[in-house]
């Protein structure tokens, strides 16, 4: 049977919150078995546990990253630790975080990743769990559609559609989501929005923490960045990055085929919560 593991030793990352514009540290912690990835909030007076499940998922504030709460304190943007968690085969993992977001890097997962590999694994002594499913299944919420197909593996295959003249639509396609494939085709794509949209963002309290050296910012006839794109398709391998983080919110990995339609946070959790009712919990025999 395989077992449960955990990150081997602590490691910490500092810095800006892409929304909140605050300054927060985070260390990754090893926990024990069946304890599932939890968030600690260590800013506040008394530390407040938030477990990453679905359970805790705020849909209603997941408008640009991912959001969990619980007894008054929230985590926002928690989807690029939850990719690397959940591609590294990370099952129990502390996160300490001074502050309610933590910090965008350079807007992708790479760094993370690497914190993740600085990190280490270690194996418990718990059967590791996994979801499937024994037939197809198919959900659609706006415009976001889901379908789910059995699979001996973890897959995605993700399409994203804009009525904008320089992203119409691109697909991406992995067939085999593990540690290496996720550092080699998805950890380095940045996070992007639209020129037009920033002030409106801002507006809102959202992406105060935003810059080029954090986000590809898209104009009408290409990006405004000086960094060149780190992929062609890099937007959807971003939305493929940002879906394997929120599935995670399912509580443990999932091995099927997932084909995701112009997917987005709140959609993306509103397909776990309705997953997870139809899926089968068991224990993974490798
Ligand atoms: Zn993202």
């Amino acid at each position: 049977m395989v077992k449960q593991n955990t990150v081997d030793k602590e490691v910490s990352l500092e810095g800006i919150g892409l929304h909140t514009g605050k300054i927060s540290k985070i260390t990754l912690k090893p926990a024990t078995d069946n304890k599932g990835i939890r968030f600690i909030r260590v800013d506040l007076p008394v530390k407040i546990e938030i477990e990453a499940s679905w359970q805790n998922a705020v849909s209603s504030q997941a408008v640009r990253g991912s959001v969990i709460a619980k007894d008054g304190a929230i985590v926002y943007t928690i989807e690029h630790i939850m990719a690397c968690a959940n591609a590294f085969g990370i099952d129990n993992l502390i996160v300490e975080i001074d502050s309610s977001e933590p910090p965008i890097l350079d807007g992708s997962a790479k760094l993370i990743a690497q914190a993740f590999l600085d990190a280490g694994k270690r194996e418990l002594s718990a059967d590791k769990l996994i979801y499937t499913i024994q037939k197809d299944m198919r959900f659609e919420f706006g415009k976001s559609v889901y379908s789910i197909f059995p699979c001996e593996r973890f897959e995605i295959q993700c399409s994203i559609v804009f009525d904008h003249p320089y992203l119409q639509h691109q697909q991406f396609a992995i067939t085999n989501i593990n540690q290496e494939t996720f550092i080699k085709e998805i950890a380095p794509a940045k996070t992007f929005c639209f020129d037009y949209e920033i002030e409106a963002l801002q507006k809102n309290n959202l992406g105060l923490g935003g810059s080029m050296a954090n986000a590809i910012v898209i104009g009408l006839e290409g990006i405004h960045n000086t960094e060149p794109l780190r992929y062609d398709d890099e937007f959807v391998r971003h939305k493929t990055l940002d879906l394997i983080g929120d599935l995670y919110l399912a509580g443990h990995q999932i091995k099927a085929q997932i084909v995701a339609q112009r997917p987005g946070h709140k959609n993306n959790i509103n397909f776990v919560k309705e997953f997870v009712k139809r899926a089968q919990l068991l224990t993974a025999s490798g």
